[in-house]
């Protein structure tokens, strides 16, 4: 069988590899992806006239680094986005967060989740899970109505199976005054988890995949190649044509998991550990309609737990030119793990997804459908379960002492969205420069570190 060298060898030519083969100039590295496409999940698909990122993409970096770095990828290209975010329950349209905004939540719950809330404000204690978290951060009616059911809906767990090292500030933590006044009317507070400020960017063409472009092409990149076997302890690596490659440097982002479990020399115990890294996964609806957005939002949470739609957004609200002119493109995720597997019946999720969008009047009629596609995601957001913490220790102390880098939100297993992908990137080809990199920690990323 054939075999080759390489100084750094990078497993997955999605955003976290391609930044780290960029950072290194693309020097004696090479990138391989099983997939025929590079780019990961930030890949964008066109489809008769619509593009549609793999989930709902857009950059809400603050990272000054970050930000000049993607406007270069696309030499400065894109649109600065002003989103919009809402949340349904039950009929009611609630503005975002909903936290501070129960004026527009229907009586007699809003009374109770306000008199909820007043009467925990002493509720000092310090949080063992998520659930703790939110009961102490909302009172428990307000957190058993809405966050409680979005956790079961997006993370497929209960909150109190999860920990709290994720949420970061992406739960708003409301003050006593803020819920009051938003109790009564509008407090003019359109913040999101995710979104500090207005100054969200897209690329103009292309989809979320235009931000690759530029790093797929200078770099050496192998479609196709499945990266079948490690062994840490002889830096090799087996391909799936047999293939053996030996490397000076290995960096993975595929899913940590899979790495270790793809090992040939990791020892039980670690084998153990990665077994108990878990992952949510996705049906990916995509819903091509002839006819204009009818509602304002860039992107909507579904609180009702007997609707499939957990979030709904619309794409040409994140790039005018997502869809043709006088139609809208609707994506609609699912969510699944192996806590509780994705729906399998891919014509039933389609019709009651449609069925749920013109309930909510986000399409007049099945008539005005061009076409609804249905993809299941693999990979989504890693779960925060209280496995984990344990398990990526032990995992981590075997990983260091072979001297592999991590990146990424699959390879790091945590939740972090493409610019903290991009500072973990930089911090690794310094590393690999011979520096510590620690002067590009994450924790630069402010808005999306968590983990
Ligand atoms: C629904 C959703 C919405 C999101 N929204 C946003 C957002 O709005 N803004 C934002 O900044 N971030 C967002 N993110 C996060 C963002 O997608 C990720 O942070 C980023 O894409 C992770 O990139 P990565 O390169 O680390 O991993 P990936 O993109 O998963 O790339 C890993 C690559 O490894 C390859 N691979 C895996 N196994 C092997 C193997 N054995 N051999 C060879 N190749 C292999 C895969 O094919 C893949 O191409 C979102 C994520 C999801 C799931």
């Amino acid at each position: 069988m054939a075999s080759e060298n390489t100084r750094v060898a990078i497993i997955g030519a999605g955003v976290s590899g391609l930044a780290v083969s960029h950072h290194l100039n693309n020097e004696d590295t090479v990138l391989f992806d099983s997939a025929d496409h590079y780019a990961g999940h930030c890949h964008s698909e066109l489809v008769d006239g619509f593009t549609w990122d793999d989930g709902p993409h857009i950059s809400f970096s603050v990272n000054n680094y970050v930000q000049d770095f993607l406007v270069d990828q696309v030499k400065g290209e894109y649109e600065s986005v002003e989103t919009v975010s809402s949340n349904y329950y039950k009929g009611h349209w609630i503005g975002h967060p909903s936290q501070v905004n129960l004026y527009q939540v229907p009586e007699p719950l809003r009374t109770q989740c306000l008199e909820s809330f007043l009467a925990t404000r002493d509720d000092q204690r310090a949080p063992k899970n998520y659930q703790d978290w939110l009961d102490v951060a909302f009172g428990p009616v307000f957190a058993s109505t809405f966050p409680a059911a979005y956790t079961r809906k997006y993370w497929t767990v209960e909150p109190s199976q999860l920990s709290t090292e994720w949420v970061g500030n992406r739960v708003m933590k409301p003050s006593t005054e803020q819920v009051v006044a938003g109790a009564t009317g509008n407090i003019g507070l359109a913040t999101s988890h995710y979104v500090a400020d207005k100054n969200t960017r897209y690329p103009s063409n292309g989809g979320f995949m235009g931000y690759m472009h530029r790093m797929a092409e200078a770099a050496n990149v192998q479609l196709n190649t499945t990266v079948n076997s490690i062994n840490f302890g002889n830096r090799e690596l087996v391909l799936g044509d047999g293939t053996t490659v030996n490397y000076e440097h290995l960096v993975s982002t595929m899913a940590l998991k899979k790495l270790i479990l793809a090992s040939v020399d990791a020892p039980d115990s670690v084998r153990e550990a990665a077994k108990l890294l878990t992952c949510t996964n996705f049906l990916r609806v995509d819903v091509a309609v002839n006819h204009p957005a009818i509602r304002p939002e860039t992107w909507v949470y579904v609180y009702d737990e007997d609707k499939y739609s957990v979030r709904i957004s619309v794409t040409e609200k994140f790039g005018p030119n997502n869809a043709p002119k006088d139609c809208t493109g609707i994506q609609v995720e699912v969510y699944g793990s192996e806590y509780r597997a994705c729906p399998t019946d891919f014509e039933a999720v389609k019709t009651g997804v449609v069925n749920e969008l013109i309930e909510m009047c986000m399409i007049e009629s099945r008539d005005n459908l061009r076409y609804v596609h249905c993809k299941f995601v693999p990979q989504g957001n890693p779960i925060f379960d209280h496995n984990r913490a344990p398990a990526m220790k032990e995992i981590s102390t075997f990983l260091d002492k072979h001297g592999v880098q991590l990146v990424g939100r699959y390879g790091e297993h945590k939740y972090l969205m493409t610019d903290a992908c991009i500072i973990s990137a930089r911090r690794v080809a310094a590393r690999i420069g011979g520096g510590d990199g620690a002067q590009h920690d994450v924790s630069e990323v402010s808005l999306s570190a968590a983990g």
